[in-house]
Formats: structure tokens, sequence, C-alpha cells
């Protein structure tokens, strides 16, 4: 069994190549819920429905949010009626979105997942981190922003001062998903915004340390391949390269892979992880997202 602490870009990318070498069946994926929200009166958990719709081959692999070939009839509507979304939600994720809706609201979100999960044909287990709401603010140069105002309206341009988010609780499983893996994965995402609320989970943590971690850095050289993860690192003082991931997870990391391009860094970072694989990590197609895979199963005692 292998356990996979995913966002809603890098790490999605992987596992489109997990996916093909592993059996589904083998995987739980523990979902960030951090940018939880309600949206054009309908919840947005864009994490998990990333998710959702990469293990189910629906992802819009281009900006790895919605599903591909969407229409968007419901939102250009909206639009002329002089209500503009902030969002833009294309009608076959909205129906996802309208039925996760109304299952959360019934059974609680994690429950919604699992059968939104099973319709869609998967067979991976997928957990949201939560089943409370976060609350996250972006501190910046112009003022306090709520997290999909800063990415959005304001394109991740403002300055990063601090990312403040508070405690949830883990939803039913996460924890005992972890202990009960033989390895568990944490995916080339942000590491601030993504991967620590997850560790910041009561339990998490030491979970971990007792199972084989791997992470995969999203940050190469000096910068994030893609999105504001650098800004965030920087605002917390942590450095941006792979050395600063590294020392996020340094208390239960057992092997980090970092890009080719920074195999000088190799020694700087062995001094805070017991073993660093170095390899391509820029995964742009299936074969890279394979191999990588590959190596991070191989890996595995
Ligand atoms: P979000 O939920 O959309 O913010 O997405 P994630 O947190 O999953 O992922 C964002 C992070 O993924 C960024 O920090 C990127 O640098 C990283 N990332 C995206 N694509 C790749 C890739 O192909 N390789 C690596 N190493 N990192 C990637």
């Amino acid at each position: 069994m292998i356990t996979v602490l995913s966002g809603g870009t890098g790490t999605p990318k992987l596992l489109q190549g997990l996916k093909e070498i592993v059996d589904p069946k083998d995987l739980t994926i523990i979902v960030n819920t951090l940018e939880n929200n309600y949206f054009s009166g309908v919840y947005v958990s864009a994490d998990i429905d990333t998710v959702l719709y990469t293990m189910s081959d629906m992802i819009n692999d281009e900006f790895w949010y919605g599903v591909k070939d969407d229409t968007f009839i419901t939102h250009d509507r909206l639009e002329e009626l002089g209500c503009p979304e902030l969002l833009r939600i294309g009608d076959i994720d909205r129906a996802t979105k309208i039925q996760k809706t109304q299952l959360m609201e019934k059974y609680g979100l994690a429950k919604a997942c699992e059968i939104q999960a099973r319709n869609m044909g998967i067979e991976s287990k997928i957990i949201p981190m939560s089943e409370e709401d976060s609350e996250i603010k972006i501190v910046t140069d112009i003022g306090e922003l709520e997290f999909h105002d800063f990415l959005i309206k304001h394109q991740s341009e403002p300055e990063v001062l601090d990312v403040k988010f508070s405690n949830v609780n883990p939803a039913e499983g996460v924890v005992d998903a972890i202990r009960n893996s033989d390895a568990v994965i944490i995916g080339p995402s942000n590491p601030i915004t993504s991967i620590l609320p997850i560790l910041s989970l009561e339990g998490v943590r030491d979970a971990l340390k007792d199972t084989y971690v791997i992470a995969v850095s999203p940050i190469i050289g000096s910068g994030a391949v893609s999105g504001p993860a650098n800004k965030f690192m920087k605002a917390l003082d942590i450095d941006v390269s792979a050395v600063g991931v590294a020392s996020l997870y340094n208390d239960f990391l057992d092997n980090i892979v970092i890009d080719d391009k920074d195999v000088n860094l190799k020694s700087q970072i062995k001094q805070i992880v017991n073993k660093v694989t170095v390899t391509n990590t820029i995964m742009n197609n299936l074969g890279v997202k394979k191999n990588l895979a590959q190596i991070i199963v191989d890996s595995i005692p």
C-alpha cells in the first residue's frame, strides 16, 4: 500500500505516472483542502477535483483545473446576467461540484469524495485531509487577501509577507492510511499551501516518522515549476531551493528526489536527509512521469 500526499498540480502529474505502474487499488491519496470554499453557490474543493479528474483520465492537464474539453455555457450566461464568477467553472465540472455539495451537506466531505470516486470508476482511495474548512490569509504588501483573490484576482503578483492558516482536525482514515502504508510519497506540491496543511494535522508527523517517506522537490534551482511556492517560502524565511524543501520535511524524510539541474546541492542535502535521488523531475510527458514514479516505487525498502 502506498499513500500519496497531494495538492492540485505537481503531484497529480506524478499520479498520472504512478497509476500506470502500480495497481490503483494499492494507492491512497490524501488531498489538501486548505483552499476549499463556496463559490457561485457550490462547494469548490479544487485539489480534490483535480485528483478525481486525474485518476479518471478527465483532467484538463493544460491548466490542472477542471475537465478537458469542458464547455462554459453556464459560466458565460452568469456573466451575461451580470453575475461574473471569480472561478471559471466548466459545465461538466460544475455538475461534479453540485453533486459534491449535495453529498457533502448530507454525509460530509470524505464520504462525498468516496461516492464520487466510485461513480467515476476510480479504484484508489481519495481522502480529503480534513472535513473542516480552514481559514487562510495571504498577508501581502497590499493587505491581507483571501487565497483565491491572491491567486486569481491579483494573479499572485503582490509581494507576500506571511501565509497564515488555521489548524484543522484530520479526516477519519488520514493517520491510519499513513501508518498502514509501506511508503508515503510527498509529491512535488506547494510545500506551504498544499503539504504543510497536511503535515500540521494532529498525528501526521508522528505517523510519518514510523513510515518510509520519499518526497519530490517542487523547487528546481531557485524557483517553482509553476505557481507561487517560491513567494510563500520566501515569506516564511525558507530557502527557496530543494535544500529548503528538505529542511521542511527533515524530521521524518528518508529520501528526497531532486532534479538533475540541482545535482550540485546533493552533498548539502545529504546532511539533512539520508538519501538523495537525482533525476529528471520535469514531468512534461507521460514517459518522464512513469520513469519518476518507477524510481520512487523501486526505492521502497
Ligand atoms: P496547487 O494546488 O495548484 O498549488 O498545486 P500543487 O501544490 O500540487 O503544486 C504546485 C507545485 O508543483 C509548484 O510548487 C510547482 O513548482 C510544482 N510542480 C508543478 N509541476 C512540476 C513538475 O513537473 N516537476 C516538479 N518537480 N515540480 C512541479
